[in-house]
């Protein structure tokens, strides 16, 4: 009697778990009222589309073109919903104001301050995706760029009223009176006025559980940042912001020619690539497009 009392409270408990998950992804169903999207009871790791850069000068990596598998670069943005807080780690390309999404892949053509210019094929926006999952900007607690350049900052303007989380050297050099080239300032500028937490040490836990932690990887940029996510079932991962861009980067040695300093990319790869070891974690190439073509995207999710 005493067992099947437990076994029934055990069904009921199961079934308690399965309309939990199914809260969880059928949530994304809502694309208003995104107070009511639940925090997760344990952290989650979004991947959404932010479009494919199309690259069509290998030799700024560093690579004849028959080096690589594919010049092509998935630009990729990602929301980690923490139980305490919700981040938005890179935010694209091409900015959501700047196209209306059809649901058929458009190009888009940038031109950037220094005269650079690039083509990137988006199909969803950034605040659709967010939305699709029951969120809008203005729910997200913390935004973190892991560095300035125009293809992670496309959509910072729109979560300037989360808490951002920054270097003080990268702070500097985007609001300098002459910003970096391959910078967009304007898709960037509304932060000047957000509440700011300037990140001091190498390593930034977010959440003070160690599940979300930001690492200091400068050289790229001299702020440049990589993204460590402890999940409860997939395990140990590092969105490596532009410490790499091709993955033939991390076999072969090779610098971009643009890098701010190209010896500290050097001694952060070495620190990464070490602390991969020591905690097992995936790297994840956010440029990489074929490794990324492999990941889930939203409304699916990591945990
Ligand atoms: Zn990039």
């Amino acid at each position: 009697m005493k067992r099947n009392l437990v076994l029934s409270f055990l069904a009921i408990a199961a079934a308690a778990l399965v309309l939990n998950a199914q809260a969880g992804s059928g949530g994304g169903i809502t694309s208003s009222a995104p107070q009511n999207v639940r925090p997760p009871r344990f952290l989650r790791l979004y991947v959404f589309d932010c479009g494919t850069l199309h690259n069509s000068d290998a030799g700024r990596y560093r690579f004849k073109k028959e080096e690589l598998a594919t010049t092509e670069m998935s630009v990729a943005c990602f929301l980690i919903a923490h139980p305490k807080g919700t981040l938005v780690w890179d935010t694209g390309a091409v900015p959501d104001n700047a196209w209306t999404p059809t649901g058929i892949p458009m190009t888009q053509h940038i031109v950037l301050p220094d005269s650079q210019q690039r083509d990137i094929t988006v199909v969803k926006s950034l605040k659709g995706q967010l939305s699709e999952l029951g969120y809008s900007p203005s729910d997200i607690t913390y935004l973190v760029l892991s560095h300035y350049h125009y293809d992670h900052t496309a959509n910072a303007n729109e979560f300037a009223g989360a808490a951002w989380l920054v270097r003080q050297v990268e702070r500097e050099a985007m609001f300098a009176k002459q910003p970096p080239g391959t910078t967009q300032p304007s898709t960037y500028s509304a932060l000047r006025n957000s509440k700011t937490i300037i990140l001091g040490t190498d390593e930034h836990d977010v959440f003070g559980d160690g599940t979300v932690v930001i690492k200091s990887a400068p050289g790229h940029t001299p702020g440049h940042q990589v993204l460590y996510l402890k999940l409860a079932k997939t395990g140990g991962v590092v969105l490596s912001g532009d410490l790499y861009h091709y993955p033939e980067e991390r076999r072969l040695d090779r610098v971009p020619t643009f890098d701010f300093n190209e010896e500290q990319t050097r001694a952060s790869r070495v620190m990464i690539e070490a602390f991969l070891k020591k905690t097992g974690a995936q790297l994840w190439i956010q440029h990489d497009f074929i490794g990324n073509a492999k990941l889930k995207k939203a409304p699916n999710f990591y945990e």
